[in-house]
This record gives structure tokens, sequence and C-alpha cells, in this order.
């Protein structure tokens, strides 16, 4: 076998990529993580899921995590704009133990010291610094490097995993291929706030979601006055609109909830947008590349599920890679296929959950207070992130979407009425 720089190339610094730089050092493989921006840096995905935190714990990083005086997250509260009806989810209350709370965090500190960790197991960590191209051979991948002054270089691993996100510049063949689009295209506007009101005590680190007929917002509190909060909508509606801010403002001052929520607060970053970023890869990994967290697929942010999936999918990538490695060979058309298809089906349970909050039908059943046969505690369960579903949440979760369709045809629980519903104010 040809000599290589490193074993594993990590293209990516977000959570994915500083997990599967953790895991792969973890393992006593040599790891290069290439990340094209300078941290800090801004990222969207506040709000993390107590799921997550076993992943954290495997990798090293928790007790850094936990160090850092991140604000507590016990739960979710699902309301509508209008103040007519509210749930609480409060994780302690779900069917697997364990799951109790997770926190809520500013990424650009967050990301910092998932990428402080990695480096601190001995990955060689380079920012900005921007991978280019990756052309696999036989035993290696040759990737070329570009630093910001246009410096260019090539690096040889054995592997590489890459976590390079939604916007990965990594242009690559076996990338362009995706499934149908699961959802319709959406578009989030968001900024972080101060003075946004909160709930006394402990509820008041959870997430708020409050529902408009035609889309969402999000209130995340990411320290003891910054308060990030998003609204997330049909491209069309934000297009509709005069400009996505102005959406955003006229929105809040249209429902009675919102008001109250935001009424004394004020912008302190400047309103961003991401657009269309819903997709599903066909194939998550190749004989020496394998794609972990939103490289892979991204669906929707409504259930938060974004850094548990992209940090467990890195552990997941370097598992298969650190055994093919023992055994001195590329990853089977067996073990590419077996990869792809179970994060698929990982991620096919929060697809469903996503498709039950969208559904008007299906929201007013998961809105309901106290549903038969224990089924809140299994979805509660599954809300904090455990979409592993075992034989108890497995049979809720089935019992519970059937009981969704049902209330298509039958009112097996009460309808909400729309007709009362805030809607985007666009005019
Ligand atoms: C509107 C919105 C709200 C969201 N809210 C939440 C939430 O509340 N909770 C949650 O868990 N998730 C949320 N998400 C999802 C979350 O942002 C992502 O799922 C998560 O960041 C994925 O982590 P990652 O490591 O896969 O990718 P990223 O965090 O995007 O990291 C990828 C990194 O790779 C780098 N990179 C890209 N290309 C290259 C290259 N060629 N060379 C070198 N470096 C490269 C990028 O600079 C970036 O730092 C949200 C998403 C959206 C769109």
């Amino acid at each position: 076998m040809e000599a290589t720089d490193c074993d594993v190339l990590v293209i990516g610094g977000g959570p994915g990529g500083s997990s599967a730089a953790a895991f792969a050092r973890l393992k006593g493989l040599s790891v290069c993580l290439v990340e094209k921006d300078t941290f800090p840096r801004f990222h969207i995905g506040e709000s993390l899921l107590p799921m997550g935190n076993s992943v954290l714990q495997a990798s090293g990083a928790w007790p850094k995590v936990e160090a850092a005086g991140f604000v507590r997250k016990l739960g979710a509260e699902f309301m509508l704009a209008d103040g007519s009806e509210a749930k609480e989810i409060v994780f302690a209350e779900g069917y697997v133990p364990g799951l109790k709370s997770t926190f809520q965090v500013e990424r650009a500190r967050f990301d910092a010291i998932l990428l402080d960790h990695a480096g601190s197991l001995g990955a060689d960590v380079r920012t900005g610094v921007t991978v280019r191209a990756v052309a696999p051979e036989r035993d290696f991948v040759a990737a070329t490097l570009s630093r910001a002054d246009g410096e260019t270089s090539t690096l040889r691993a054995r592997w590489v995993v890459d976590a390079g996100g939604r916007d990965n510049l990594l242009d690559r063949p076996e990338k362009k291929p995706c499934d149908p689009a699961p959802f319709p295209k959406r578009a989030a506007v968001y900024s972080h706030f101060e003075g946004v009101r909160r709930a006394p005590g402990g509820k008041g680190g959870n997430i708020v979601i409050v529902r408009l007929l035609d889309g969402w917002f999000w209130l995340i509190p990411i320290s003891a006055e910054r308060t990030s909060v998003g609204l997330v909508t049909s491209i069309g509606a934000l297009r509709a609109g005069d400009d996505p801010e102005s959406v955003f403002r006229s929105t809040v001052a249209g429902s009675a909830r919102l008001s109250e929520l935001m009424g004394q607060s004020r912008p302190v970053a400047p309103f961003r947008v991401t657009a269309d970023y819903s997709y599903v890869r066909s194939r998550f990994a190749s004989p020496r590349i394998i794609l972990a967290g939103d490289a892979a697929v991204f669906y929707d942010p409504i259930f938060s599920s974004g850094v548990y999936v992209s940090t467990y999918w890195a552990q997941l990538a370097v598992g298969a890679i650190a055994r093919a490695h023992a055994a001195g060979r590329p990853l089977s058309g067996r073990e590419q296929a077996g990869y792809t298809r179970r994060l698929k089906r990982h991620c096919s349970v929060f697809r469903r959950l996503i498709e039950v909050f969208y559904d008007n039908h299906s929201f007013a059943v998961f809105m309901t207070q106290k549903p038969p046969l224990d089924l809140n505690r299994g979805i509660i369960s599954i809300v904090a992130g455990h979409a592993r579903l075992t034989w108890p949440l497995w049979w809720r979760f089935r019992v519970f979407l059937a009981v969704c369709r049902l209330q298509r045809s039958f009112p097996i629980v009460k309808r909400i009425d729309h007709s009362a519903r805030v809607s985007l104010k666009t005019a």
C-alpha cells in the first residue's frame, strides 16, 4: 500500500466533523480535519436533543460542553399563534429513562468547543483551509486543499469523512443524485434578540414553537439575555412579502402570543435567511468516502434533530471506517449500502414527525394533552431524539401515526379551528 499523510481526512469542523475526528482519534487513527472558516463563526442550529448527550459523552466532549454554562433545556412548548392552545413536552416524562435534559447552545461557542476537543485528542485541525477536490484511488484519496491566500496543496488520506454540511463547497459527482425531496421548499428568516419574555424557572430554558397557519416560529434561549428567534415558512410566502425582515416583523405583530413574547425585544444581530434546505442524497458512502450529518441529508429544523444526527452518524461512519481499516480494505458494496440504509431508516423517524407537525389534522393529535395508551410518553422520547425505535416506542409511534391518519376522516381528537389561526402577514 502507498503511504498517506493521515488515515482519515475529515471535511468540515461542524459538530459532525469534530465528532468524526474525535471518534477516529479514539480508535487510534491519525486524523486531519480541514475547515474552511476560522472559528468562532456563526451557525444556525442552536437547540440540542437529549439523545445527543450520550454521543458527546462517548466522544469525550460532554464534560467540556457541560462546563460551558449553556442554557439547560428541559423540554419544549408548542403553542398556537393566537394563544388558544399550548402543549408542553417535558423530557423527564418520556418513556425512555436518561433523556431528561440537554442544552440550548450558541453555536459559535459550541462548535469551537467540539473542534478544540478534536484537537486535544491529537487531530491535526486546519482552519481557514478549503477542500476543493477529492480524487479517490484504489488505496487512498488525494485531496486538493486551498488556503485563503490562494496557496494549494495535496493531502493523501486512506479515508474521507465528508461532514461539510449543507453549504459544502466540495462538488463530487456521487453527491449529485438525491432521492425525491420529501418536503416542499421552505425558508427560514432569523436573528438573535434581547428582551424576549421567558417562562419563570427551569421552563425558561425550553424551546418555544409557535405554530401559524402557514409556518412557525422558534424561540430558543441561548444565554441569559439572548434568544434566537426564527420564522419558517414556504419560500413562496416569504417572496410574497416586501422583504424577509418585514414579513418576520409583521407576522410577530399579527400574533397575540408572539407580540406578548417579543413586545419588549430588539434584534442584536443581522437578520439571515436560509432557503430550500431539504434534500436526501441517494448514497451516503463510496469505497473510501463516507458522508455524515447535513452532507448526507437535511429535512427540516422543527424537531431540532440536526446536531444530534450529525454527531451520531459521525460515530457510525468512523465505526464503519475503522472496521475496514483494520482489515486493510475499502468499504465493500454491502457496507456502503448498509450504512446508507441504516441512516435513512434512522432519519425516517424524524421525517414522519415532521410530516405530523405540518399536517393540520395530525398536528391536532400531536397537541392533545393526554392521548390514550400512554402514547404521549413514547412521543416525548422520540421528540427527545430516541429515533432508534425499540418495541415500546415502535408500537406507540405506529398507533400515534394511525390515529393521525384516521383524524383526517374522523375527528378522533378535537380539531383545531384554522379559521381563527394567525397566518403570515405579507401584504
Ligand atoms: C433554519 C435552520 C434551523 C436549524 N435549527 C436547528 C436546531 O435548533 N437544532 C439542531 O440540532 N439543528 C438545527 N438545524 C440543523 C443544523 O444546523 C445542522 O443539522 C447541523 O449544523 C449539521 O452539522 P454538520 O456538522 O453536519 O454541518 P455544519 O454544522 O454545517 O458544519 C459543516 C462545516 O463544514 C465546513 N465546510 C463546508 N465545506 C467545506 C469544504 N469544502 N472544506 C472545508 N470545510 C468545509 C463549513 O464551513 C462548516 O463549518 C437547523 C437548520 C436550519 C436550516
